[in-house]
């Protein structure tokens, strides 16, 4: 166990540099907002805002434990429901206006579903063991969302100190606003949650940039700490083909078999693909390789190199099967099919199969380009399949480099003198896909330095979901010090 309140010595945030934003809150203050950070996280974990949710409602429940912490440093926010039940949060903290455009610190609140067999610790209890807080959501993302409130809850008291009102004055020091949204259902696509806000309420999410979930987390690769930044996302699209053979009696196999097709277009789709790298990838690869110890260097600069094949072999022999994995789906558009449905009984051949793929595009990759390739793969099976687009969206990029990317780099580095920060890319898909509609670089930063060997990756949607008491408290002065100085 450990006591989240306790003054805490040996992490450089520990003691607030000189000259940064958070050097104004002593380690007492320090020590008081990780305590009730925490206590928040821990409230949230307890509230099982499950999407899909049956029934609507505990979303609602998160959005309101929020609204209450904001509430109670003189706060606002308002909580909007598209459906009864699924509510997001928002509220806006006011800069003097000299300084552009505000800051969005976006996260959403819903979680995917826990068996709680499989757990350790069960997945709504938020228990507090070795160290870390465990539970469905404390990765993807209450942490953060926790961490994002309490940036927010620091400011306004900034506000009232100086005896101003929080929810309408502009609180010192920022020129420009920050906003929070929270919102719900961003994991079954958004509908009622940033979709819905992007059509009916864009005054949500509209911002110079954002930070979201995901990157800006510590990962230790032959004792070099890095931290990714994550700048892009990957794209998605879903297609069902449906397989069309002949019907007839199992006695007499057929090679016009429906499942015997499917089982060939599938081996077929499951190749990998040609690598391809885009700049960001590029980058991240070049640095990487320059700050690594040789051996691993040699497996950065053969991943980036031109030949495909000894950067498998080089991943192969000396790469964590988790990095392996991650690093092989941001180098190609990959094609991973999912959903497998044929026959009704022993005795019938089935004339018919239907496969559901989930293909993930890298920038560049246009949904047609995808189309093209999944007609490729099939080959002489193509005329037997029915193609159809189910759903998608294409990658989001936002630049790194510039005042905010700029920023969080620098705040790693000031609160981490070993880290390096490097961009990244992301495999899978967050909010950004909505806040892109409406043009908001959106980064994945939520910063928390992990313990070495933590499997960070493997824990999103996983089993024994965690995180760690001292991960939060090196993460919550870094995120507040990057909000402050980018908007200050
Ligand atoms: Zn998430």
């Amino acid at each position: 166990m450990t006591d989240p309140a306790a003054p805490h010595t040996d992490l450089p945030s520990a003691t607030p540099r000189p000259g940064l934003p958070s050097a104004a809150l002593d380690g007492a203050a320090w020590g008081a907002a990780h305590g009730q950070l925490v206590g928040l996280l821990r409230d949230l974990i307890r509230i099982p805002s499950i999407n899909p949710p049956n029934p609507p409602g505990p979303e609602t429940a998160a959005a309101q434990r929020i609204a209450a912490e904001l509430r109670a440093e003189g706060l606002e926010p308002e909580i909007i429901e598209p459906v009864p039940g699924r509510g997001t949060v928002t509220v806006r903290l006011r800069g003097d206006g000299t300084g552009g455009d505000a800051l969005l610190l976006l996260s959403h609140h819903d979680v995917v579903p826990a068996d709680p067999t499989l757990w350790t610790h069960a997945p709504f209890a938020a228990d507090l063991a070795d160290g870390y807080i465990w539970g469905r959501g404390a990765v993807d993302m209450k942490a953060m969302v926790a961490m994002e409130t309490l940036v927010v809850v620091l400011l306004a008291r900034r506000a009232r100190e100086a005896g101003l009102d929080p929810a309408r004055d502009p609180i010192p020091g920022l020129r420009r606003d920050v906003l929070f949204t929270c919102s719900a259902d961003e994991e079954a696509g958004g509908d009622a949650g940033a979709r819905w806000l992007v059509a009916n309420r864009p005054d949500t999410l509209r911002a110079a940039g954002a930070l979201n979930e995901a990157g800006g987390v510590s990962m230790d690769l032959a004792g070099k700490r890095f931290y990714p930044i994550q700048v892009a996302e990957k794209g998605f699209e879903v297609y069902r083909i449906t397989v069309h053979g002949t019907w007839g009696h199992g006695s007499m196999p057929r090679d016009d078999n429906a499942a015997v097709m499917a089982a060939e277009a599938i081996r077929r789709l499951a190749v990998p693909g040609e690598p391809r790298l885009t700049p960001v990838m590029q980058r991240l690869l070049a640095e990487l390789a320059a700050s690594l110890p040789p051996d691993a260097a040699a497996v950065a600069r053969a991943v980036g190199g031109d030949d495909p094949r000894r950067g498998d072999a080089a991943m192969r022999a000396l790469c964590d099967e988790m990095y392996a994995r991650a690093l092989r789906a941001l180098i190609r558009d990959s094609i991973s099919p999912d959903v497998v449905n044929s026959g009704f009984k022993y005795n019938v051949i089935p004339g018919v199969a239907t496969i559901e793929i989930d293909c993930r595009t890298l920038p560049g990759t246009t949904e047609g380009d995808m189309r093209e390739e999944v007609l490729a793969r099939l080959g002489d099976l193509a005329p037997h399949c029915t193609v159809e687009h189910m759903i998608g969206a294409p990658p989001v990029e936002a630049p790194a480099s510039g005042d905010l990317y700029d920023t969080m780099a620098a705040m790693i580095r000031a609160h981490d003198p070993d880290g390096i920060p490097v961009p990244v890319m992301a495999p899978f898909a967050t909010d950004a896909k909505s806040t892109a509609h409406l043009g908001v670089p959106t980064y994945g930063f939520s910063p928390l330095r992990l313990e070495p060997g933590e499997r960070f990756l493997e824990r999103f949607h996983g089993t024994d979901e965690r995180v760690g008491v001292e991960a939060l408290r090196w993460g919550l002065p870094v995120l507040y010090d990057v909000v402050a100085a980018y908007c200050g």
